[in-house]
Protein backbone atom coordinates (compact mmCIF):
# COMPACT_ATOMS: atom_id res chain seq x y z
CA UNK A 1 0.00 0.00 0.00
CA UNK A 2 1.20 3.22 -0.17
CA UNK A 3 1.25 6.37 1.46
CA UNK A 4 -1.69 8.19 -0.66
CA UNK A 5 -3.82 4.75 -0.55
CA UNK A 6 -3.01 4.41 3.48
CA UNK A 7 -4.58 8.37 4.15
CA UNK A 8 -7.43 7.44 1.21
CA UNK A 9 -8.83 4.34 3.62
CA UNK A 10 -7.82 6.34 6.34
CA UNK A 11 -9.54 9.70 5.62
CA UNK A 12 -12.82 6.98 4.13
CA UNK A 13 -13.37 6.18 8.32
CA UNK A 14 -15.85 8.69 8.64
CA UNK A 15 -18.17 7.05 6.42
CA UNK A 16 -18.02 3.50 8.37
CA UNK A 17 -20.99 1.91 9.93
CA UNK A 18 -20.87 1.75 13.80
CA UNK A 19 -23.88 -0.67 15.57
CA UNK A 20 -24.50 0.47 19.25
CA UNK A 21 -26.37 -2.13 20.81
CA UNK A 22 -27.66 -0.93 24.34
CA UNK A 23 -31.10 -1.14 26.29
CA UNK A 24 -30.19 2.65 28.07
CA UNK A 25 -32.05 5.26 25.22
CA UNK A 26 -29.85 8.09 26.71
CA UNK A 27 -26.65 6.46 26.23
CA UNK A 28 -27.58 5.13 23.07
CA UNK A 29 -28.50 9.31 22.00
CA UNK A 30 -25.26 10.35 23.60
CA UNK A 31 -22.81 8.02 21.42
CA UNK A 32 -25.53 8.08 18.42
CA UNK A 33 -24.69 12.14 18.92
CA UNK A 34 -20.99 11.92 19.19
CA UNK A 35 -20.32 9.29 16.54
CA UNK A 36 -22.50 11.70 13.82
CA UNK A 37 -20.54 14.29 14.78
CA UNK A 38 -17.40 12.14 13.43
CA UNK A 39 -19.40 11.50 10.60
CA UNK A 40 -19.67 7.91 11.59
CA UNK A 41 -22.89 6.27 9.97
CA UNK A 42 -24.82 4.96 13.89
CA UNK A 43 -27.23 2.02 13.88
CA UNK A 44 -29.00 1.23 16.96
CA UNK A 45 -30.14 -1.78 18.92
CA UNK A 46 -31.98 -1.86 21.82
CA UNK A 47 -31.47 -5.69 22.48
CA UNK A 48 -29.39 -8.71 21.86
CA UNK A 49 -31.45 -9.81 19.15
CA UNK A 50 -32.03 -7.05 17.52
CA UNK A 51 -28.42 -6.34 17.18
CA UNK A 52 -27.99 -9.41 15.46
CA UNK A 53 -30.45 -9.15 12.76
CA UNK A 54 -29.03 -5.72 11.85
CA UNK A 55 -25.52 -7.05 11.83
CA UNK A 56 -26.51 -9.48 9.14
CA UNK A 57 -28.57 -7.07 6.86
CA UNK A 58 -26.45 -3.98 7.40
CA UNK A 59 -22.64 -5.34 7.75
CA UNK A 60 -21.33 -2.79 9.89
CA UNK A 61 -17.67 -1.98 10.57
CA UNK A 62 -17.35 -2.18 14.13
CA UNK A 63 -19.90 -3.17 16.98
CA UNK A 64 -20.41 -1.16 20.32
CA UNK A 65 -21.67 -3.85 22.74
CA UNK A 66 -23.30 -3.11 26.27
CA UNK A 67 -22.91 -5.95 28.42
CA UNK A 68 -25.66 -5.78 30.34
CA UNK A 69 -28.78 -6.22 27.94
CA UNK A 70 -32.00 -7.29 28.55
CA UNK A 71 -32.55 -11.60 27.47
CA UNK A 72 -29.27 -12.22 25.26
CA UNK A 73 -26.33 -10.86 27.12
CA UNK A 74 -23.88 -8.84 25.46
CA UNK A 75 -21.79 -11.78 26.34
CA UNK A 76 -23.80 -14.01 24.39
CA UNK A 77 -23.94 -11.52 21.38
CA UNK A 78 -20.04 -11.53 21.37
CA UNK A 79 -19.92 -15.48 21.71
CA UNK A 80 -22.39 -15.71 18.36
CA UNK A 81 -20.60 -12.76 16.72
CA UNK A 82 -17.79 -14.91 17.00
CA UNK A 83 -18.70 -17.96 16.03
CA UNK A 84 -20.05 -17.00 13.10
CA UNK A 85 -17.55 -16.84 10.27
CA UNK A 86 -18.41 -13.96 8.32
CA UNK A 87 -18.35 -11.89 11.89
CA UNK A 88 -15.49 -13.45 13.30
CA UNK A 89 -13.56 -10.27 12.95
CA UNK A 90 -15.81 -7.54 13.39
CA UNK A 91 -14.70 -5.52 15.83
CA UNK A 92 -15.97 -5.46 18.67
CA UNK A 93 -15.68 -2.75 21.79
CA UNK A 94 -17.98 -3.91 24.95
CA UNK A 95 -19.58 -1.32 27.52
CA UNK A 96 -19.31 -2.27 30.98
CA UNK A 97 -21.08 -0.51 33.91
CA UNK A 98 -18.90 -2.78 36.07
CA UNK A 99 -15.28 -2.03 36.51
CA UNK A 100 -14.74 -5.17 38.32
CA UNK A 101 -11.62 -7.11 36.54
CA UNK A 102 -13.48 -10.21 36.25
CA UNK A 103 -16.63 -8.31 33.85
CA UNK A 104 -13.51 -7.01 31.82
CA UNK A 105 -11.42 -10.27 31.44
CA UNK A 106 -14.65 -12.28 30.09
CA UNK A 107 -15.09 -9.60 27.74
CA UNK A 108 -11.82 -10.32 26.41
CA UNK A 109 -11.91 -13.83 26.54
CA UNK A 110 -15.36 -13.94 24.24
CA UNK A 111 -13.64 -12.46 22.05
CA UNK A 112 -13.88 -8.65 22.79
CA UNK A 113 -11.65 -6.47 20.95
CA UNK A 114 -11.43 -3.24 23.65
CA UNK A 115 -14.04 -2.73 26.67
CA UNK A 116 -15.25 0.82 28.09
CA UNK A 117 -15.96 1.22 31.67
CA UNK A 118 -19.48 3.33 32.12
CA UNK A 119 -19.84 6.15 32.49
CA UNK A 120 -17.15 6.79 29.95
CA UNK A 121 -16.40 10.31 28.08
CA UNK A 122 -17.53 10.49 24.39
CA UNK A 123 -14.54 11.80 23.63
CA UNK A 124 -12.48 8.09 24.77
CA UNK A 125 -15.42 6.28 23.29
CA UNK A 126 -14.40 7.79 20.16
CA UNK A 127 -10.55 7.65 20.73
CA UNK A 128 -11.63 4.07 20.77
CA UNK A 129 -13.41 3.32 17.98
CA UNK A 130 -11.48 5.37 15.64
CA UNK A 131 -8.07 3.04 17.33
CA UNK A 132 -9.87 -0.12 16.78
CA UNK A 133 -10.96 0.80 13.10
CA UNK A 134 -7.15 1.57 12.43
CA UNK A 135 -6.43 -1.32 13.58
CA UNK A 136 -8.85 -3.59 11.43
CA UNK A 137 -8.53 -1.39 8.53
CA UNK A 138 -4.59 -0.49 8.38
CA UNK A 139 -2.70 -3.65 8.14
CA UNK A 140 0.13 -3.24 9.92
CA UNK A 141 3.70 -3.38 7.90
CA UNK A 142 4.67 -6.89 7.99
CA UNK A 143 8.17 -6.34 6.86
CA UNK A 144 7.08 -7.83 3.38
CA UNK A 145 6.06 -11.49 4.53
CA UNK A 146 3.04 -12.16 3.26
CA UNK A 147 3.29 -16.20 4.26
CA UNK A 148 4.24 -17.87 6.81
CA UNK A 149 5.09 -21.74 6.79
CA UNK A 150 7.15 -23.43 8.99
CA UNK A 151 6.14 -27.45 9.77
CA UNK A 152 2.01 -27.62 10.58
CA UNK A 153 1.55 -23.82 10.86
CA UNK A 154 0.95 -21.49 8.39
CA UNK A 155 -0.26 -18.07 8.27
CA UNK A 156 -1.42 -15.64 5.63
CA UNK A 157 -0.93 -12.27 6.65
CA UNK A 158 -2.67 -10.37 3.62
CA UNK A 159 -6.06 -12.44 4.15
CA UNK A 160 -5.75 -12.49 7.86
CA UNK A 161 -5.43 -16.49 7.52
CA UNK A 162 -4.37 -19.43 9.89
CA UNK A 163 -3.97 -22.94 9.11
CA UNK A 164 -2.96 -25.66 11.74
CA UNK A 165 -2.22 -28.79 9.87
CA UNK A 166 -4.24 -27.84 7.05
CA UNK A 167 -7.11 -27.06 8.99
CA UNK A 168 -8.26 -23.25 9.14
CA UNK A 169 -8.17 -21.95 12.57
CA UNK A 170 -10.41 -18.83 13.99
CA UNK A 171 -8.53 -16.15 15.41
CA UNK A 172 -9.51 -12.54 16.53
CA UNK A 173 -7.64 -9.57 14.88
CA UNK A 174 -5.80 -9.26 18.38
CA UNK A 175 -5.02 -12.85 18.52
CA UNK A 176 -3.64 -12.58 14.87
CA UNK A 177 -1.40 -9.54 15.35
CA UNK A 178 -0.24 -11.53 18.72
CA UNK A 179 0.49 -14.11 16.39
CA UNK A 180 2.19 -11.82 13.91
CA UNK A 181 4.30 -10.31 16.47
CA UNK A 182 5.55 -13.88 17.76
CA UNK A 183 6.12 -15.60 14.45
CA UNK A 184 8.37 -12.55 13.48
CA UNK A 185 10.51 -12.74 16.87
CA UNK A 186 11.04 -16.51 17.01
CA UNK A 187 13.35 -17.34 19.94
CA UNK A 188 12.79 -14.23 21.63
CA UNK A 189 11.92 -13.49 25.15
CA UNK A 190 9.24 -10.96 24.80
CA UNK A 191 7.99 -8.99 27.75
CA UNK A 192 4.59 -8.44 28.47
CA UNK A 193 5.13 -4.94 27.85
CA UNK A 194 6.85 -5.36 25.24
CA UNK A 195 3.67 -7.22 23.56
CA UNK A 196 1.90 -4.53 24.87
CA UNK A 197 4.04 -1.94 22.84
CA UNK A 198 3.85 -3.93 19.61
CA UNK A 199 0.36 -5.46 19.81
CA UNK A 200 -2.04 -2.87 21.46
CA UNK A 201 0.20 -0.24 20.57
CA UNK A 202 -1.03 3.20 21.69
CA UNK A 203 -4.08 1.69 23.53
CA UNK A 204 -3.10 3.12 27.49
CA UNK A 205 -5.80 1.43 29.06
CA UNK A 206 -5.00 -1.99 28.78
CA UNK A 207 -3.84 -3.95 31.22
CA UNK A 208 -0.63 -6.24 30.97
CA UNK A 209 -2.86 -9.44 32.04
CA UNK A 210 -4.48 -8.65 29.00
CA UNK A 211 -1.63 -10.21 26.87
CA UNK A 212 -1.82 -13.38 28.70
CA UNK A 213 -5.75 -13.38 28.16
CA UNK A 214 -5.31 -13.70 24.39
CA UNK A 215 -1.81 -15.72 24.91
CA UNK A 216 -4.22 -18.31 26.58
CA UNK A 217 -6.51 -18.13 24.06
CA UNK A 218 -4.06 -17.69 21.01
CA UNK A 219 -2.71 -21.12 22.53
CA UNK A 220 -6.35 -22.90 22.52
CA UNK A 221 -6.80 -22.05 18.59
CA UNK A 222 -2.91 -23.26 17.58
CA UNK A 223 -1.40 -26.06 20.25
CA UNK A 224 -2.17 -29.56 20.25
CA UNK A 225 -2.50 -29.43 24.07
CA UNK A 226 -2.87 -25.61 25.17
CA UNK A 227 -2.06 -26.76 28.69
CA UNK A 228 1.44 -27.75 27.67
CA UNK A 229 2.09 -25.33 24.63
CA UNK A 230 5.21 -26.50 22.80
CA UNK A 231 5.07 -23.49 20.47
CA UNK A 232 4.19 -20.28 22.38
CA UNK A 233 5.98 -20.83 25.75
CA UNK A 234 5.99 -18.53 29.36
CA UNK A 235 9.46 -17.80 30.16
CA UNK A 236 8.73 -17.59 34.14
CA UNK A 237 8.26 -13.75 35.49
CA UNK A 238 9.05 -12.10 32.61
CA UNK A 239 7.11 -13.16 29.09
CA UNK A 240 6.49 -15.70 25.89
CA UNK A 241 8.65 -16.49 23.51
CA UNK A 242 7.70 -18.08 20.14
CA UNK A 243 9.76 -21.70 19.98
CA UNK A 244 9.80 -22.03 15.93
CA UNK A 245 12.32 -24.74 16.52
CA UNK A 246 9.43 -27.02 18.28
CA UNK A 247 7.31 -26.62 14.44
CA UNK A 248 9.76 -28.94 13.03
CA UNK A 249 9.66 -31.70 15.72
CA1 LIG B 1 -27.62 -1.84 29.55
Amino acid sequence: MTLVEAFERFSLMPGRKILIVEDEPDIRKLVHYNLTQERFKVLEAEDGEKALKIVRQEKPDLVILDLMLPSLSGLEVCRILRERPETARLPVLMLTAKAGEADRVVGLEMGADDYLTKPFSPRELTARVKAILRRSELPSPTEGIELYEKGPLKINFSTYETFVSGKAVRLTLKEFELLRFLVQNPNRVLSRDQLLDRVWGSEVFVDPRTVDVHIRRLRKAIEKNDRKPEWVLTVRGVGYKFDDRALDK
